[in-house]
């Protein structure tokens, strides 16, 4: 391989194979992504320009790229963006990246709330602002709450509100409900830490590079379902729905707590491998 005057091709195998030698489960498409993003052009461009040699300046950006997702940060994290809904949203080592499993949280919430309704809906936790930006330009005669204890997550759910020039959409923070003493909503929606704190997921991968606030919920990771579904009732008007997303194993303890605290109407949705990853129930308010 010329490596004085790599082309666009070289570049990729080359990127491609280090990227395997590390354990990446993609090392193709991450190449093709970060060799795209250091030149500002989309994949396809890729294809039709192989030949292509890469100008100095390029080619140590896309060096640049390549050795940060060597050390394991996310793809999302390097180029700052993610896709949800069909969306591009900023997201930061201060945000969960959102995940495709919190596109079935959405779903599940959205089906509950009549096209035209004029609700007032609550994301609680709402990171890069993934569920409650979408919740508002999917329902724009709902008004939306958010909340976050991190600023610097809300930072980034604002910049995202005004990319998407979404309007109907407050965004607070604080501790779960704590920004919200009496105040009720028609529909709770949250996408909460709830993986165990032992969990060696946590340790590897992607996984490490993103907060561990968001990630972990004690030790069987129910620390937060629990609290919010205990504080839920308080702050949903009567017959009003909380929607939460958890781990595919946790269906049954969610369903446990839930009724304890007298939900029902309770609906658990799965993913397409068939694993439950959210849940519904209303309640007839506290
Ligand atoms: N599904 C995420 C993961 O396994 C966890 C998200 C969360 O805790 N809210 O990495």
């Amino acid at each position: 391989m010329p490596t004085e005057h790599p082309t666009l091709q070289d570049w990729l195998r080359r990127a491609a194979q280090r990227l395997s030698e590390a354990g990446s489960d993609s090392p193709h498409l991450d190449a093709q992504i970060l060799l795209g993003h250091a030149l500002d052009r989309p994949r396809s461009y890729l294809y039709a320009h192989g030949d292509d040699t890469l100008e100095p300046a390029q080619r140590a950006q896309a060096d640049a790229l390549l050795a940060r997702r060597l050390e394991g940060r996310p793809v999302a994290h390097l180029l700052g963006r993610r896709e949800f809904w069909s969306q591009e949203l900023e997201v930061s080592p201060d945000t969960l990246i959102p995940r495709p499993e919190t596109e079935i949280t959405l779903e599940l919430a959205l089906e509950k709330i009549p096209s035209d309704a004029d609700w007032a809906l609550l994301d609680l936790g709402t990171g890069s602002g993934a569920l409650a930006l979408m919740l508002a330009r999917e329902r724009p005669g709902c008004r939306v709450t958010a909340t976050d204890n991190s600023a610097a997550a809300l930072a980034v759910a604002r910049r995202n509100c005004k990319h998407l020039g979404v309007s109907n959409l407050e965004l607070l923070e604080g501790d779960w409900f704590a920004p919200l003493a009496g105040r009720r909503f028609r529909l709770i929606v949250s996408n909460p830490p709830y993986v165990a704190e032992a969990d060696p997921h946590l340790q590897a991968g992607d996984v490490r590079f993103e907060p561990r606030g968001a990630l972990a919920a004690g030790p069987a990771g129910l620390d937060d379902l629990r609290r919010l579904i205990a504080a839920a009732p308080d702050h949903l008007e009567p017959g009003g729905w909380l929607v939460l997303e958890h781990g595919f194993d946790q269906a049954e303890a969610v369903d446990i707590l839930l009724k304890e605290k007298e939900f029902y109407d309770i609906e658990c949705r799965a993913d397409l491998a068939g694993r439950p990853r959210a849940t519904a129930a209303r309640h007839a308010g506290g």
